[in-house]
């Protein structure tokens, strides 16, 4: 049933590298030798005319780019769907294409305006599979897909393109007879790559590498068992000779520059589908959501986008609404799809983490789904984030408790509650999928987020964000102000020191705040429990005597001394009431009752005894020490900062000081208004705040 075969072809009397718009131009501009294309493209046409009758649609001045006549359209039947260009520079070539279609017989069909897509650069029809192969991520619109398959009828495959080099589907994929296919995996994402492997068997897969793939192999033009590309390496050459297949080469060099080869120059006006299949459509799904705040100054609707396209999706903002005063908050309606119901609600979930909520008609009950194993999830669980999140049961949204990030959602008849994964009991009913769920953002503007840098009195103006380049000084007078407020009014703040804190002889201070009443829960490892008691005990922090910097003689041997110390007496608490221990960090937790735990490691001594070996235990004795904190100071350890980090809801004020910018980008990085980072000697950093502190203190007493 399949025609004659027919190509489009379009001399190239006006080829030239005129712009950039794919990497293979850039360098290239008027590069490309004029004789040297046309003796190239003559070439190629005596080769193809072997195989194939020719058609030539005239080139036009002004128009370098329309030899490339892959991109005229998308041909089956007598139908065309002509293309639209992405790129300013080609959508001069649309009308000329147009109109030679119209002239030769065909039925014209076109997409909307806006709605990008290159033709048969991007649409490659498998024959043997009765399915249209469609490309996009980087020049056709995945919107493009659902209307491809409804104006030929077919069913539509959508591949993401992830790489520049390859922008167009034909550079990187060819299908051939026989049902083969001839394609470059790094081209495509691995959701794209996995459905490759799903429709092709192994057997028909012939992968090209990048030497061959950058020759443009996979721009090839197949006719029967005749291929005909640029280049193809020795291996290539032979595994398609095992399959029956002969190569022709044809030189492209200087049409590469331009970023095409033989495919590129050339559209089949004779594709066919084997098998009349009914038509399926695309596998694009799509769904509505809405977003409202400060959604361009705070970046959240250009972080929303770039999530949806990073993702694998495409979206279409539907309605934007801009808050015209300073303090006003926009609303927007986006239209997000995905190439297939996985993706998109992949994408959703990660919306509903930045605050979108789907729009109404998509809103309903969250879906719930039985434990039946303890401790393990339903396969789809929603994981919760750090933001306060609602579910929706029986029609009302319901707020769920315990707020925390990596949990999932259980629903029950007292509510919604975060709880952990290995807590699940089979029966306990948890939230599956994205329906029915929304998290609560405070609106956070540029202001709010303080990216003009100004003072305020809002702890908030420090931002999310590492203020390596801040004043520290400007950091410690914010927080010392903080801490001051939250003790006048009974709130709660949780320090995580790491044992550095010891070493860098700032204990003192530390041991300062906790007698000063700044201090309600202290959360470490044994380090920092043994350098402290160490400095206690001796005078030494791990063998080093603090005041003189110098280590001890036999000093190695002190942190062991000490533990064993404390394992004679029994605790830490009953070091202190036998008077063994008189000063330091533990010693002030200890006299002012305030609460600390010591969560164990693989890498500690001892441990001391009151270091929690049973992690699980740990976790949760952190959890419950967390819980209602106004502010949590997070001074240079890694481990135990990220690990409280994870159990701490927003709205918690998250300070994280570390020498080292990863770890504070790591912890401050949490999208939210209240974390900030601070990349400094901990030492320094616990010396400036006390005196901050005694400055206010003094000033106020003078008052
Ligand atoms: P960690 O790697 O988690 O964190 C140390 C952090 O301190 C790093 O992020 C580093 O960049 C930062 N840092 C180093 N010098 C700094 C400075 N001057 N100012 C600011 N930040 C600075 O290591 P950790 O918390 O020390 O230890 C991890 C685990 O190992 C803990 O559980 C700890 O208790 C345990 N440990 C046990 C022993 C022991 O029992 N003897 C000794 C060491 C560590």
């Amino acid at each position: 049933m399949t025609a004659p075969a027919t190509l489009l072809m379009c001399p190239p009397d006006f080829f030239d590298v005129e712009y950039v718009i794919n990497p293979w131009m850039e360098g290239n501009i008027h590069r490309a030798s004029h004789e040297g294309a046309l003796d190239q493209w003559r070439a190629l046409m005596s080769a193809l005319e072997k195989h194939a009758q020719v058609e030539i649609v005239s080139p036009q001045r002004g128009l370098p780019d329309m030899v490339f006549t892959a991109n005229a359209g998308l041909v089956l039947g007598r139908r065309v769907l002509i293309s639209r260009f992405l790129h300013p520079e080609r959508r001069g070539e649309e009308k000329h294409f147009k109109k030679w279609f119209a002239q030769q017989g065909f039925e014209v069909h076109e997409l909307p305006r806006d709605l990008p897509f290159e033709g048969a650069g991007d649409a490659l029809f498998d024959a043997e599979r009765g399915v249209l192969w469609a490309g996009y991520g980087q020049r056709s619109e995945l919107d493009s897909h659902p209307m491809i398959a409804e104006c030929f009828g077919v069913e539509v495959l959508s591949l993401r393109l992830v790489t520049h080099r390859f922008y167009h589907l034909d550079t990187c994929f060819c299908p051939l007879a026989g049902g083969f296919l001839l394609y470059y995996p790094g081209a495509f994402d691995a959701n794209s790559n996995r459905l490759i492997e799903s429709r092709v068997p192994a057997e028909k897969r012939i992968v090209v590498e990048e030497p061959d793939a950058v020759n443009f192999a996979c721009n090839a033009v197949n006719v029967g068992q005749t291929i005909v590309m640029n280049k193809a390496g020795t291996e290539l050459k032979r595994r398609l000779t095992v399959e029956r297949f002969q190569v022709v080469e044809a030189p492209m060099s200087e049409f590469i520059k331009s970023g095409g080869a033989v495919k590129c120059l050339t559209l089949s006006l004779s594709d066919g589908i084997a098998r009349s299949l009914e038509a399926p459509g695309a596998l694009v799904e799509s769904s509505v959501v809405r977003m409202e705040g400060h959604l361009l100054d705070s970046g959240l609707l250009e972080r929303a986008l770039e999530l949806t396209i990073d993702g694998g999706g495409s979206f279409q903002i539907l309605e934007f609404n801009l808050g015209k005063l300073r303090q006003s908050t926009s609303k927007a309606e986006i239209k997000v799809s995905a190439p297939s119901s996985t993706v998109l609600e992949r994408i959703i979930a990660q919306l509903i983490d930045l605050g979108a909520v789907p729009a109404a008609e998509d809103v309903g009950d969250a879906e719930l789904q039985a434990v039946t194993k303890a401790g393990v999830a339903p396969d789809d669980f929603y994981a919760t984030t750090i933001y306060p999140s609602e579910v929706r049961v029986k029609g009302k949204w319901v707020k769920t408790k315990d707020q925390r990030m990596d949990a999932v959602i259980v629903v029950d008849a007292a509510g919604a509650h975060c709880r952990l994964i290995r807590d699940l009991s089979p029966g306990d009913q948890v939230v599956v999928g994205v329906r029915g769920i929304r998290t609560i953002r405070k609106t956070e503007s540029r202001d709010s987020r303080g990216e003009r840098g100004g003072p305020s009195d809002e702890f908030s103006f420090m931002g999310a964000g590492v203020s390596s380049e801040r004043r520290v000084e400007l950091v410690v007078e914010q927080i010392a102000w903080e801490l001051r407020r939250i003790r006048a009014r009974g709130g709660k703040v949780v320090v995580v020191p790491g044992p550095v804190v010891v070493h860098t002889g700032a204990g003192e201070h530390l041991a300062q705040l906790i007698r000063e009443g700044y201090v309600h829960a202290l959360l470490g490892g044994n380090a920092v429990a043994v350098h402290d008691l160490e400095q206690s005990l001796l005078g030494t922090s791990l063998g080093v005597d603090l005041k003189r910097g110098v280590a001890v003689h036999g000093g190695h041997r002190h942190h062991l001394r000490t533990i064993n110390t404390i394992r004679r007496c029994g605790s830490i608490a009953a070091t202190v009431e036998q008077g063994v221990i008189r000063s330091g960090v533990f010693y002030e937790c200890i006299k002012a009752g305030v609460p600390f735990s010591l969560a164990g490691s693989i890498r500690d001594d001892g441990p001391l005894p009151d270091t929690e070996m049973d992690l699980i235990r740990a976790q949760e004795a952190y959890s419950r020490l967390v819980r209602g904190s106004d502010m949590v100071l997070m001074l240079s350890t890694m481990l135990h900062s990220i690990g409280v980090g994870n159990m701490t809801p927003a709205g918690v004020k998250l300070v994280c000081v570390d020498i080292n910018p990863a770890v504070v980008t790591k912890l401050a990085d949490r999208g939210s208004l209240e974390s900030v980072g601070v990349v400094t000697d901990v030492g320094l950093f616990l010396s400036m705040l006390v005196q901050r502190l005694d400055r206010l203190e003094a000033s106020k007493a003078a008052a």
